[in-house]
């Protein structure tokens, strides 16, 4: 696997590979590598000819320095895993190489952005936009891959890449969970043993209102999963919806394009998970 720290070398490596006609697939990610991330890698090389993985843990997502200072940073775990693999090319940048100090940048995209993970992070879209927008100038990828797990950062990017007519095809692949079902995340090795017990509530309850989505009210069954969540010890839910898969909007009758989101602290950890109804 090729490693580059700097832009200039990713670059000229990349282009040489486009003279060779090569097709350039991408999958950005902040590290603390888990199956999730190796199954984007996966779907990147089954589409494109060269795979380009960025671990970047990028500043200006965080809203709480304390979750930043905290976010797991295990390099030589994550380069083992890419090697394994079969991963081509790794992007590793330090912050000085992504941004000059006090730089600004602000897209407008609507509502999006302030619903649901927006309204419990501010600012947090703009930052992954930000740097989405900086690691797509840099790689200029055929194709990107991120996953379902993030299902509003995939709208927000998509919305991005529409606004600013970016020439990159994004693809969405499936969560990959744990045996029991708990969404995987870098996050995960944060929970104490009790704490993943009792995270597994998130995938349980959208596991039950997909099974009663088209049989009970829905105003019901957000009531009645709030209340599992709430019940649950060490779990803290910010919010439980079912909205519009592709406007976010929230469903308040049957329809076949909704899609139920969650997140919730679990200890000192914050999760989300998702299901398409
Ligand atoms: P992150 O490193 O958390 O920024 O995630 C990098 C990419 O991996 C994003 O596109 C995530 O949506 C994706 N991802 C994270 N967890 C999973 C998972 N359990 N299954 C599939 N993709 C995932």
């Amino acid at each position: 696997m090729k490693k580059f720290t700097t832009k200039n070398e990713l670059q000229h490596y990349l282009q040489q590979q486009r003279l060779k006609g090569k097709s350039i697939g991408f999958v950005p990610t902040m590290g603390a590598l888990h199956a999730g991330h190796i199954s984007l890698i996966k779907s990147a090389q089954q589409q494109t000819d060269i795979v380009v993985c960025s671990i970047f843990v990028n500043p200006t997502q965080f809203n709480d320095p304390k979750d930043l200072e905290k976010y797991p940073r295990p390099l030589i775990e994550d380069i083992a895993k890419l090697e394994n693999a079969r991963c081509d090319v790794l992007f590793h940048p330090e912050v000085h190489e992504m941004y000059m100090s006090g730089e600004q940048w602000h897209l407008d995209i609507g509502a999006l952005e302030h619903k649901l993970e927006g309204a419990t992070r501010p600012g947090h879209y703009q930052g992954v936009m930000q740097v989405v927008f900086k690691l797509f100038d840099i790689v200029q990828p055929d194709k990107a891959f991120f996953g379902q797990k993030d299902y509003q950062q995939f709208l927000v990017i998509s919305k991005m890449v529409e606004l600013l007519n970016l020439n990159v095809q994004l693809v969405m692949c499936p969560i990959e969970r744990e045996a029991d079902g708990l969404a995987m995340s870098s996050r995960n090795i944060r929970l104490s043993a009790a704490e993943r017990k009792h995270a597994l509530i998130l995938f349980n309850v959208l596991e039950a209102v997909k099974r009663d989505f088209n049989i009970t009210d829905i105003a019901r069954l957000k009531k009645h999963a709030l209340e599992q969540l709430n019940n649950e010890p060490q779990v803290e839910p910010y919010y439980f919806e079912f909205v519009d898969a592709h406007t976010l909007e929230p469903v308040n009758t049957y329809s076949e394009k909704a899609v139920a989101l969650v997140a919730a602290m679990v200890g000192s950890t914050r999760l989300i998970d998702n299901m398409l109804m």
